[in-house]
């Protein structure tokens, strides 16, 4: 990880650069060093070789010249005259020792020694070097490196000594040893070695004869020098110490090893580059130091910023972005800081769109069914649904903005009676939504009833009085449900009953247990239904009492649908109605009913089928025109089928219901109002309705053995309806006793499973034959 860090690699690429402009700087230095020693090395061993030639020549100078006094020298040549060995002897010794020469000899001219301080008073013999003499005999004097009897070797010089003409020679050797190589090497800063070697070759070299190196060194010398030529420099190396090598020839026999060493001529280049390697080693340390000082100021700061985009990538926007010096950085944490706001502000706006009703600031259908899975899964809960009653009304009688305003208005209210973590949300239109966590049964009834208290309050809106009623169903998790679609669905089939029945609120379990319908809501799966043919009307006969025949029947609307089977309405009707799909089916069943009845006719059988009309068909101006079409179309008389209508369709709107319920008297259909008594219409209002019959609700007629307060108001209502001038109709009749009780009452005509059960149409004239007409 750190080596993919910014801090890593900045620090990386600098100190790398530093250090290869470092090694380019040392490699330059280093060979340059090197040849400068080369060169110097060169240099300072010709420079040696003509110093140490001088040197010898220098010698030998003095040597002839010491020589030269020696034969001047009157008393010695008396002596040598006379052939006075003692004085001879002692002249000789004296300036030997005066001129720090080793041999001191003289030869007559025949070659013979006279004397030699070498041997003593044994004088006899001939002279040891002859060729040395005989160059003297030609050029005057003669001089050479010369290996004497001792195996010493010495730089000879031979002078002749003239009185006038030449009576004897002397000779003068000084001893080639170390201390004369010490002082050689002194003066040409060289090593100086002399070697004897074979006379022809410089190959075979023996042992040196003297030399300024220590011990090992000298040693191994001669050993190295076997590949050596005369003058020609060469590098050996001893050990671990490196030395340039030049061989000259010194005399005969002899050669002299002049050598420099490399690691000396280098030593004060090396001190200079080790103290450069100290300064690159101290530079690359700083450099390192700074810039990993200086990166971690790039990247620290980088990081921070980082850190901060991933809180903005993971949604928290509330981490402030460093301040931070205002350079291309800093520049960089203001626009971050920017974008953080920025995209802070629009979320929240987005969130606002997306999760809030923007009429009423209560959350939406979005946000509830996220707040409804946020809380624990199969924990107790309840979910409401609220239509507002008479809701269409009002927004058409006092136009849309006041409507707006009362939606608002509304919505504040109930958002006071709901506490967090519930929820209050609007759906669409009037309807509210209310997701009451933790609720049972006792609660959502209690919760219903603090609801309902808090509309009957009147709703002031510019100086007007409303009065605001509601419709509530209630679904309970998990009973009814336990995801939010089916808790919801739930809610609103009961809000739908609670609608019609005008009751306040309606609990989903009323409903009937685990109804297939859960997942048919659906319009498409309905108007495939219809495409499909799926949709079956069955007919329940009304017994007419006074003649005992069936002169009428109910067309009840079935879905056979292929997965469940036979669906009763109740599962899809308040679907259908509460999406407007019902205007579909209506019309289709229009059709059917006066198609079936119209067949019915021809073939004899008089039947006037009530067809089931819901508020959103009553409400509808098309509904009048459709039933006037078909009834002409099939040739049916307009009292050949009757309209059931609820209390509740009517009170939706009821100027338009009333003035669409007057065209169809006009034209002669006949008008029921169904489930009479499960709302609050009076009959003093339904007095002013042009309907043909009251139909009781089947609450009231299954308990009218049992209960006497029913079979009262059942009683009545027959009474009053028949003063009214209406036809009463029951229905729900499922016992014979039902039956008899009711013909007692004065009931014109019974409708209920103690006769029949609604049935196929096919199956209806064969039923009527069989009971006798
Ligand atoms: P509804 O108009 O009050 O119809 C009477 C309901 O009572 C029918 O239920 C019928 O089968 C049932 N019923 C009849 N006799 C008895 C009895 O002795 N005991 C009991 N317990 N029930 C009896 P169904 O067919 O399930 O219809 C329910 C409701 O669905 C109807 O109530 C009506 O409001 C609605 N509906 C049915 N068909 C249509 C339709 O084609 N259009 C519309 N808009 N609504 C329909
Ligand atoms: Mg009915
Ligand atoms: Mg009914």
């Amino acid at each position: 990880m750190i080596f993919r860090s910014l801090q890593y690699r900045i620090a990386v690429v600098f100190v790398g650069l530093l250090m290869l402009v470092m090694a380019l700087m040392l490699a330059m230095v280093t060979g340059s060093n090197e040849r400068i020693v080369a060169a110097e090395m060169a240099r300072e061993i010709s420079a040696g070789a003509l110093v140490f030639k001088r040197l010898i020549e220098q010698n030998r100078r003095q040597l002839e010249t010491a020589a030269t006094v020696l034969s001047a020298d009157f008393a010695f040549r008396e002596a040598i005259a006379t052939q006075d060995q003692p004085t001879i002897r002692s002249v000789l010794r004296n300036h030997g020792a005066r001129i720090g020469a080793k041999v001191m000899l003289v030869i007559n001219p025949a070659g013979q020694l006279i004397a030699d301080t070498q041997r003593g008073d044994a004088t006899t013999g001939s002279y040891p070097v002859p060729d040395l003499l005989a160059v003297a005999e030609t050029q005057g004097t003669s001089s050479d490196f010369r290996q004497m009897r001792d195996g010493q070797l010495y730089q000879m010089v031979l002078v002749p000594i003239q009185a006038p003409r030449l009576i004897a020679w002397v000779g003068m050797g000084f001893p080639v040893d170390d201390r004369w190589a010490v002082d050689l090497s002194q003066m040409t800063g060289l090593t100086v070695s002399v070697v004897l070697h074979d006379d022809k070759s410089t190959a075979l070299l023996a042992s040196s004869l003297a030399s300024s190196l220590d011990g090992a060194r000298r040693q191994a010398l001669p050993a190295k020098l076997q590949t050596l030529a005369h003058d020609a420099p060469k590098l050996l190396t001893f050990g671990d110490e490196h030395f340039q090598t030049l061989l000259l020839p010194l005399g005969q026999g002899t050669s002299v090893v002049l050598q420099r060493s490399l690691e000396q001529a280098e030593a004060p280049y090396r001190s200079i580059q080790t103290a450069l390697y100290s300064i690159v080693m101290g530079a690359v340390a700083l450099f390192v130091l700074g810039s990993i000082l200086f990166s971690r100021r790039i990247a620290g700061p980088v990081n921070q910023l980082a850190t901060v985009a991933r809180c903005i990538q993971e949604g928290d926007y509330a981490q402030p972005v460093p301040s931070l010096p205002p350079d291309e950085i800093g520049q960089l944490a203001e626009s971050l800081d920017r974008m953080r706001q920025g995209i802070a502000e629009r979320e929240h706006k987005i969130l606002k769109l997306a999760y809030e009703d923007p009429l009423t600031g209560l959350a939406n259908r979005v946000r509830f069914l996220e707040a409804f899975n946020q809380h624990p899964k199969g924990s107790t809960a309840a979910v409401a649904v609220l239509d507002l009653d008479r809701f269409a009304m009002i927004n058409d009688a006092l136009g849309h903005p006041i409507g707006d305003r009362l939606l608002g208005i509304v919505g504040e209210r109930l958002a006071n009676i709901v506490a967090a973590p519930g929820l209050v949300a609007r759906l669409w239109g009037d309807e509210f939504a209310f997701l009451l966590t933790g609720a049972d049964e006792t609660a959502a009834i209690r919760f219903a009833e603090q609801l309902h208290a808090t509309l009957r309050a009147p709703f002031a809106l510019d100086g007007q009085r409303l009065d605001v009623g509601g419709s509530l169903g209630i679904a309970l998790c998990p009973q009814d449900g336990q995801d939010a679609n089916t808790l919801l669905r739930r809610a609103d089939l009961a809000m739908y009953l609670a609608k019609r029945k005008q009751i306040g609120f309606v609990l989903a379990s009323g409903l009937g247990g685990d109804p297939p319908h859960e997942h048919l809501s659906l319009i498409g799966e309905m108007r495939e239904a219809l495409d499909r043919g799926e949709f079956v009307v069955h007919y329940q006969p009304k017994l007419d009492l006074a003649t005992a025949s069936i002169k009428s029947a109910e067309a009840l609307l079935r879905w056979q649908h292929p997965a469940k089977g036979l669906l009763p309405p109740l599962s899809f009707i308040p679907f259908a109605e509460q999406t407007g799909f019902i205007r579909e089916i209506t019309p289709w069943l229009l059709e059917q009913v006066i198609a079936q009845a119209a067949r019915w006719r021809a073939d004899g059988l008089i039947i006037v089928p009530s067809i089931n009309i819901s508020a959103r068909d009553l409400l509808n101006p098309e509904l009048v025109d459709q039933v006037r079409r078909l009834t002409t179309a099939h040739k049916l008389p307009a009292a050949g089928i009757c309209l059931e209508i609820t209390e509740s369709a009517l009170m939706e709107d009821p100027a338009l219901a009333l003035d669409h319920l007057n065209q169809l008297a006009v034209y002669g259909t006949r008008m029921s109002i169904d489930d009479y008594g499960s709302g609050q219409a009076s009959l003093a209002y339904l007095k002013t309705l042009p309907v043909h019959e009251l139909k009781i609700d089947q609450t009231f007629i299954r308990s009218v053995i049992d209960s006497a307060k029913d079979a009262a108001i059942v009683n009545s209502t027959i009474l009053l309806g028949h003063a009214l001038g209406l036809e009463v109709v029951a229905e729900g009749a499922e016992t014979a006793a039902d039956l008899e009780w009711l013909r007692n009452s004065g009931c014109d005509e019974v409708q209920g499973y103690a006769i029949a059960r609604p049935m196929p149409a096919a199956e209806l004239p064969a039923w009527i034959a069989a009971r006798g007409g």
